[in-house]
């Protein structure tokens, strides 16, 4: 479904990504992990369009998506949530979901998908007219993947959707996620630093280091690595 080739990625002559090759099948959850700096966030910015490669390519469906503008991609069924939110904090929770929705013109369509996040996220709809800088870091992260949905995305991507989150909030939002694949049948990339509730969701990962792919397995075999474990869960 999504497949990245040799991507080459520069910020000026700093080369970050270094020719990764990743793929992800409909319907699963991917997750990508890495230390800070490793490239993750860069990673989804170029499948989204926000960074160009240097080389390589993005393909979405065998169409590549590399030379698009970011609201292409958006069009074309990706969504990208980024780390920090970025939400609008003088808009209503109302108003930042239909920011969301900028690419459908289908007012059914947008009410349903609607709906559908406030069942998701309940929270939200108890707060629909409140501004979201007023909301909590976990409810923004919610709002947040609302918005992302409200593209009516086929691909959605997370960065760091657990970032600051409390333990107990940070579980809910992981439940919601498998919701959102499960019966949304959204398929999700994750980069996440809590590697261990990411492969608990994901169905695959891949490990990610100084912008190059040095492992990729099933969620199980990764958790059961012991480079993996050392490295990134704590443990040997
Ligand atoms: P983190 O979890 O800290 O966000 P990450 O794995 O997502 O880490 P990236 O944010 O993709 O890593 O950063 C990869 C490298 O690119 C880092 O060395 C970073 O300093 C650098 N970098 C990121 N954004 C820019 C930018 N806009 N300009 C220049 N260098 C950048």
């Amino acid at each position: 479904m999504l497949q990245l080739v040799d991507l080459r990625v520069k910020y000026g002559n700093i080369e970050v990504l270094h020719g990764i090759n990743l793929e992800v099948k409909e319907g699963e959850i991917v997750t990508i992990l890495g230390a800070n700096g490793a490239g993750k966030s860069t990673t989804l910015l170029t499948i989204s369009g926000l960074v160009k490669p240097a080389s390589g390519a993005v393909y979405y469906h065998k169409t590549s998506l590399h030379k698009r503008p970011p609201h292409k991609v958006v069009e074309a069924g990706i969504a990208h949530v980024p780390e920090g939110r970025r939400i609008f904090g003088t808009l209503t929770v109302q108003e930042n979901l239909n920011l969301g929705a900028f690419t459908c013109r289908d007012a059914g369509r947008i009410r349903k998908t609607q709906e559908w996040i406030y069942e998701l996220f309940p929270v939200l709809a108890e707060r629909r007219n409140q501004l979201a800088g007023t909301l909590s870091g976990g409810e923004q992260q919610m709002l947040a993947i609302g918005r992302g949905l409200m593209s009516h995305p086929k691909i959605l991507l997370l960065d760091e959707p657990s970032l600051g989150l409390a333990p107990l909030l940070v579980k809910t939002i992981f439940q919601t996620i498998q919701e959102i694949n499960q019966s949304g049948g959204v398929t999700i990339v994750l980069v996440e630093q809590n590697a261990r509730a990411a492969l608990k969701l994901a169905h695959r990962g891949y490990v990610l280091e100084v912008g190059n792919i040095v492992l990729e397995d099933t969620a199980q075999g990764l958790l059961a690595n012991s480079d993996v474990q050392k490295a990134y869960l704590g443990g040997g």
